[in-house]
């Protein structure tokens, strides 16, 4: 079944229909209209000595990729527990402290249209292990990042980069690479 192809609340066939300037998927029968909002997640750029952690999928998309720890918002759960719960998820750290870092808007995401938003954190204790959805965990020193899956986890390294936090000698940000065509 295609995406939002019916109506939610009768099941008819909905069309396409410009709404406010915006083509919205609305129901000829009962007139839902089928707003579409990106999806809140979260990520964690932790660091340790001037690296950063990073965590090799598992599972598709990007599988076998490294990315940030991270994942989608739970109900009821701050971005700040949604951030402490995924690092814990993926890697088995437990984070003290968070600080809330870049937004990143990721329309057609990772399987998605999300909102990421990013923190960072140097307050983590234990050694990471690979947990869900990851097969592997590291710290990459930023001159020598591998390839990172999903444009806003680039960005946000970038950023990372660019922040007062990180006052260490900066490397180059172009060792940000990009992934091949394709993502
Ligand atoms: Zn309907």
């Amino acid at each position: 079944m295609g995406y939002l192809k019916y109506c939610s609340s009768c099941g008819a066939r909905n069309k396409i229909r410009k709404l406010e300037g915006r083509r919205r998927r609305v129901c000829p029968e009962c007139g839902t209209v089928h707003y579409e909002n990106p999806r809140p997640a979260v990520t964690v750029v932790a660091v340790r000595d001037g690296k950063i952690l990073l965590v090799r999928r598992a599972v598709a998309p990007a599988e076998g990729q490294w990315c940030l720890p991270g994942g989608f918002m739970e109900l009821r759960e701050s971005a700040e527990e949604a951030a402490r719960r995924e690092l814990r998820e993926e890697t088995g750290l437990a984070v003290s402290n968070l600080t809330f870092m870049a937004i990143c808007p990721y329309p057609g995401g990772i399987k998605e249209n999300l909102l990421v938003l990013a923190f960072v954190t140097e307050n983590f204790s234990g050694q990471p292990t690979p947990g869900d959805d990851a097969q592997e965990t590291r710290f990459f020193p930023l001159e020598q990042l591998p390839p990172v899956a999903f444009r806003c986890h680039r960005e946000i390294i970038r950023t990372y980069m660019e922040s007062p936090v990180n006052r260490r000698d900066r490397p180059d940000e172009s060792s940000v690479k990009d992934r091949p065509p394709g993502e």
